[in-house]
């Protein structure tokens, strides 16, 4: 089996910090030997990128994720320019719109995405976008802005959602919601679209899959999601692994392994 890539994983959070090397190492022996790991705060970028330089293979984005609203500040947004510069991230994010909790102020959260898609565009970096009830708010902004590439990760949308975003240059994260098989129109988009707009993802510790309802999830969990995925694309498992491991090497510009 060719090596997997969890393109995105949140293996910096409170969550691993007990057991985060066996989280890590279980991993790398499932065939998991790479993560982008995306920042959701400015006061966790110090924290994210420790990690990440004490463990080959984890590489971090750095952003500001539309659920952590309350948490940020105006200067935040120059701190992040000045991270990004400093720091050399392979993307940025996490970022996007969220209009499925309440109470997140709407004109804010697109204040903040315009800034990092902006910044994303000016640095010729791709970006790790979050859009949760919002995947036409999230696509309109790109479209506005010019942002060249990225993920929209979690996505959940219709095929036309899906093509309009290929249509941007934007691949699709896809994990563990896929694994649920009430989850009729994700695996509809997943068993038909193109192979060249797919990364897998675990979102971990959320969003885990069928089997494991409740449990944290985790990057060795990768796997899973793709088993499911063969399946439904009737498809060599080997196959869709070594084509979504190429398409985050080449959206992330990863070296060699
Ligand atoms: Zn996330």
């Amino acid at each position: 089996m060719p090596e997997l890539i969890d393109s995105h994983c949140h293996i910096d959070a409170t969550e691993f910090d007990a057991d985060r090397d066996a989280v890590i190492e279980r991993a790398r022996s499932a065939g998991v030997t790479r993560q982008i790991v995306p920042a959701v705060t400015r006061n966790g970028f110090a924290k994210l990128r420790d990690i990440c330089a004490l463990n080959a293979g984890l590489f971090p984005a750095y952003g500001l994720h539309p659920m952590f609203l309350d948490a940020h500040r105006e200067s935040d947004i120059a701190e992040l320019e000045e991270w990004v510069d400093r720091e050399k991230p392979v993307a940025i994010g996490e970022c996007g719109l969220d209009f499925y909790v309440e109470g997140l102020d709407e004109t804010d959260q697109r204040r903040y995405f315009d800034a990092q898609l902006r910044l994303a565009r000016d640095r010729g970096l791709p970006v790790i976008a979050h859009a949760r009830r919002a995947v036409d708010d999230v696509t309109a902004a790109i479209r506005r802005i010019g942002t060249p590439s990225g993920v929209v990760h979690s996505f959940s949308g219709s095929m036309q959602q899906a093509e309009n975003l290929w249509e941007l240059g934007f691949l699709l994260g896809i994990g563990g919601p896929v694994t649920y098989e009430r989850a009729k129109k994700l695996r509809g988009v997943v068993a038909k679209m193109p192979l060249e707009y797919l990364l897998l993802e675990t979102d971990a510790p959320d969003q885990p899959g069928h089997g494991h309802r409740g449990a944290r999830n985790e990057p060795a969990l990768l796997v899973e999601v793709l088993e499911v995925i063969a399946r439904l694309r009737d498809q060599d498992p080997a196959e869709i692994a070594a084509a979504t491991t190429a398409n985050a090497r080449r959206l992330f510009r990863l070296p060699d392994a």
